[in-house]
C-alpha cells in the first residue's frame, strides 16, 4: 500500500471515527474451514466493523475473489480481496506480503523506506479458522474513516489513516513542532524507531501519554510502537519527516 500520513499520523484529528477490521482471512473458497458467511460472522461476533475474505488467488482454488457484498449491513461491512502470490520476485520465490501478528523487526520495511518507497504495513489474522490454527481476532487494523463504507475504508487505508494492533490502543498521535505526542491505553513501553539506528524509548508501569523529540528522525521516517504488560503491541505507519 502506498500513501503516507504526514502531520496527522494514523488519521487522528480527521473527521469520522475509528473502525476495527481484519484485512486477511480465509474461507472455504480456498483453504479456510468455513463458508464466507460463517467466517465473517466470527469477526462480527468479536466486535469488528469490517473484514476482507482474502482467498488464495491460485489455480487449485479456481482463482477466487470472494464476493461478500451480501454480508454487508448498516453496522458491518466487507472489503473484496484476495491473497496474491508472486511466482518470482527480486527478493525471493513465491512470496506474499502480509504481516502476521506483530513484526519483531522492521528491518526489511526500513530498507525499502530508506530507498524512498512510501509503504504502509498492517496487521491481520491470516486465519483459515481450521482447528489446528491459532485463534482468530488476534491482530487487526483500526481505520480512521468518515463512514463504515467500503469506499471510505479503502480511501483511508490508501492514505495511511490507520494503525495496527494486537492489543493496545492509540488514542491520539500528533506531530507538534519538533515533537511527536502520543496518547494511548495503559502500556509499559512506548518506542519511536525508524530509518535511524537510534531509538527513543519511554518505559514505565502505566504509561498513557508521552512526547518524544523528533530530532533523530528529521529527513527520514519514524514510527511509534506501544507494548502492554502482556507483550501485545500496536504500531503506526511510518511518519515521514522533512529535513529541518
Ligand atoms: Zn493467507
Amino acid at each position: 500500500m502506498t500513501g503516507l500520513p504526514s502531520g496527522l499520523p494514523a488519521g487522528f484529528g480527521l473527521p469520522g471515527r475509528s473502525f476495527r477490521g481484519n484485512l486477511h482471512t480465509h474461507s472455504n473458497r480456498s483453504d479456510g474451514a468455513f463458508p464466507p458467511a460463517d467466517t465473517v460472522q466470527v469477526y462480527r461476533n468479536a466486535g469488528y466493523d469490517f473484514v476482507a475474505v482474502t482467498g488464495h488467488f491460485r489455480p487449485e482454488f479456481g482463482y477466487p475473489i470472494t464476493d461478500t457484498r451480501d454480508l454487508r449491513t448498516a453496522d458491518f461491512t466487507t472489503l473484496i480481496g484476495a491473497e496474491l502470490h508472486a511466482p518470482r520476485a527480486e527478493a525471493g520465490q513465491s512470496w506474499h506480503i502480509v504481516a502476521v501478528g506483530l513484526p519483531r523487526s522492521w528491518h526489511f520495511a526500513d530498507v525499502l523506506l530508506d530507498r524512498g518507497h512510501r509503504l504502509t504495513a498492517y496487521a491481520a489474522d491470516d486465519a483459515p479458522l481450521q482447528p489446528q490454527d491459532p485463534l482468530p481476532c488476534q491482530a487487526w487494523v483500526q481505520v480512521r474513516a468518515e463512514s463504515l463504507t467500503p469506499e471510505a475504508l479503502l480511501a483511508a487505508l490508501k492514505s495511511g489513516h490507520f494503525y495496527s494492533s494486537t492489543g493496545p490502543e492509540f488514542h491520539d498521535v500528533r506531530v507538534e513542532g519538533d515533537q511527536i505526542v502520543v496518547r494511548c491505553s495503559p502500556v509499559t513501553k512506548i518506542l519511536l524507531t525508524g530509518g535511524h539506528p537510534g531509538a527513543e524509548v519511554a518505559e514505565g508501569g502505566n504509561l498513557t501519554e508521552h512526547a518524544f523529540p523528533l530530532a533523530l528522525f528529521q529527513g527520514r521516517h519514524c514510527r511509534l510502537t506501544i507494548e502492554d504488560p502482556t507483550g501485545a503491541r500496536a504500531w503506526t505507519n511510518p511518519i515521514h519527516l522533512p529535513e529541518l
